[in-house]
């Protein structure tokens, strides 16, 4: 199984980037930002619980978000692999990722984490905010605190996969095909 961590601040174009990975390789796409949307729509308990943090720009808990990723992996069980996009966004995500994928026989085979810096994030995101309809997109307060959860929560996350030797960076300025291009450079040569 090929299985891909695609990591990156709010606003890298992890979303974007995904559509072209899944298309290439094949693999299911598991955001689960657009799982907790999907059932924020739904009008579910779920998504109740999952708006409470969303709308503030705050991280929906952990125990909450590996279950819901646990069982979006088990309902797809003949893929070819995987992208997580937006998960894990915690150390205590990535260890329970590790332990469930052990526990089906497979692994993560790579983390790419797209390198964007700040202020062309702030750019991208109120851009976004024009077209996405996004609540945590509109307002700047919410942008800035989730800025802040990445660089305080998210961001260690890199070193977590460092360890098993499985980061790779690419550079996340650019055209979306040259982007995209870094990115099928990187698998191919896995
Ligand atoms: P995203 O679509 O990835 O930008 O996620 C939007 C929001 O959903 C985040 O700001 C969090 O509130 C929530 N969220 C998405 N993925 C996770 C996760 N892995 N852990 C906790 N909260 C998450």
């Amino acid at each position: 199984m090929l299985n891909i961590v695609l990591f990156g601040p709010p606003g890298a174009g992890k979303g974007t980037q995904s559509e072209r990975l899944i298309e290439k390789y094949g693999l299911i796409h598991l955001s689960t930002g657009d799982v907790f949307r999907a059932n924020i729509k739904g009008e579910t308990e779920l998504g109740t619980l999952a708006k409470s943090y969303m709308d503030k720009g705050q991280l929906v808990p952990d125990e909450v978000t590996i279950n819901m990723l646990r069982s979006e992996v088990l309902n797809h069980k003949d893929a070819k692999g995987f992208i997580f996009d937006g998960f894990p966004r915690t150390n205590a995500q990535a260890e329970a990722l590790d332990s469930f994928l052990k526990s089906i026989d497979t692994k993560i085979s790579v983390m790419l984490a797209l390198e964007v810096e700040e202020v062309e994030l702030r750019e991208r995101l109120k851009k976004r905010a024009e077209v996405s309809g996004r609540v945590d997109d509109a307002n700047p307060e919410v942008i800035q605190n989730r800025i802040n959860v990445y660089n305080k929560e998210t961001a260690p996350v890199k070193t977590f996969y460092q360890n098993q030797g499985k980061f790779t960076a690419v550079n996340g300025i650019g055209s979306i095909d040259d982007i995209t291009q870094r990115l099928f450079q990187e698998i191919n040569n896995l």
